[in-house]
């Protein structure tokens, strides 16, 4: 199949043919089409299978159709991952002026103070410093967010990251779309999935 196919605007599939992704993945072809469809989505993939992408493209979609700053928030447990997530939404985000922020620990607050300032579209960010700034940054809030993703939520989990998802849901409105991806589906997991999802659609590959 196509990416077009799925329903994936010619915008964003000419961002898709600049990075020479000739079809989606079995992951892609499964989670875009429901995500699209605006369901809450499980997602049950490695690293490798393109579940970046899964969950980006119809994420970058909704912003072209209602654009505002605040709009997506994507938790990852490790720096690596957050930025290797956000290097993705810029380059399939190219063709439609996405800005994002990647905010990780270990780096200056006070530069990714500023970032946040700019009022990027999507915020790319391990769970802890995302929090430090939600609660120590002036004028940051996740109050438009339509969109929040947990990858590799076994991996948030065994890093004890629970609680400050937990405090984070808190800040974040209930009126929105939740994406969860784990490469196994652990009781942790399975109780994150029930505070954060509504009537999810199950992918797996
Ligand atoms: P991920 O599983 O999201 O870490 O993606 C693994 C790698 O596959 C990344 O380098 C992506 O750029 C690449 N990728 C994602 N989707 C596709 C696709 N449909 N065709 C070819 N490569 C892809």
């Amino acid at each position: 199949t196509t990416f077009a196919a799925l329903g994936v605007h010619s915008q964003i599939c000419d961002a898709i043919d600049a990075l020479k992704y000739k079809e989606p993945t079995p992951i892609q072809a499964q989670a875009i089409p429901v995500a699209l469809s605006g369901r809450d989505v499980i997602g049950l993939a490695q690293t490798g299978s393109g579940k970046t992408a899964a969950f980006a493209i119809p994420i970058l979609q909704a912003l072209w159709d209602e654009p505002r700053s605040g709009f997506a928030c994507v938790l990852a447990p490790t720096r690596e991952l957050a930025y290797q997530i956000s290097q993705q939404f810029e380059a399939l985000g190219a063709t439609i002026g996405v800005r994002c922020a990647c905010i990780v620990g270990g780096m200056d607050m006070m530069t990714q103070s500023i970032a946040l300032s700019k009022r990027p579209h999507i915020i790319v960010a391990t769970p802890g410093r995302l929090q430090d700034h939600l609660e120590n940054t002036k004028g940051f809030n996740l109050k438009s967010l339509r969109y929040l993703v947990m990858d590799e939520a076994d991996r948030l989990l065994d890093m004890d990251f629970g609680p400050i998802i937990d405090k984070l849901l808190q800040s974040i409105p209930k009126e929105r779309n939740t994406m969860l991806f784990s490469a196994t589906m652990t009781t942790k997991v399975a109780k994150l999935q029930r505070a954060s999802l509504k009537n999810p659609a199950r992918v797996e590959v």
